[in-house]
């Protein structure tokens, strides 16, 4: 189910301040808020200067939630730059950029642009997807 503009809540300061810095680091000319939605997704919107981030995100590590937003807002910044809206090679490479600036690096689900993982850029794991492996 798609969100309302009711259902926002304004996101932490930190994930406001890490928004900004993508931002500024990339010369995007908007520097969009954060907010969190009911929606199962995150979004950037780029016509409202807004990146949604979904209210089960809030339960996952600090990593995960900077890791969202730098996902977000590297829409805007391929938005500025190719005028795309894509998880393309572009794009990519914009959020490895983006997540360097947090000392963060990806490891992505093969041929996906989900993350399976996240560490430091000296290698210290610092989230890994939960996913059930049952036995
Ligand atoms: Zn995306």
């Amino acid at each position: 189910m798609a969100h309302t503009e009711s259902d926002e809540v304004l996101a932490a300061a930190f994930l406001q301040h890490n928004a900004a810095k993508i931002a500024k680091h990339f010369g995007l000319r908007n520097r969009p808020k954060v907010y969190w939605t009911e929606d199962r997704r995150g979004h950037a919107v780029v016509g409202r200067n807004v990146v949604t981030l979904p209210s089960w995100a809030k339960y996952e590590l600090e990593a995960f939630q900077t890791y969202y937003v730098a996902h977000e807002m590297s829409h805007f910044v391929q938005w500025q730059k190719s005028g795309k809206a894509s998880h393309d090679r572009e794009f990519k490479a914009i959020e490895d950029e983006a997540l360097s600036l947090f000392d963060l690096e990806i490891v992505r689900r093969p041929r996906s642009h989900y993350p399976v993982m996240l560490s430091s850029t000296d290698g210290v794991l610092v989230w890994k997807e939960n996913k059930w492996v049952g036995s």
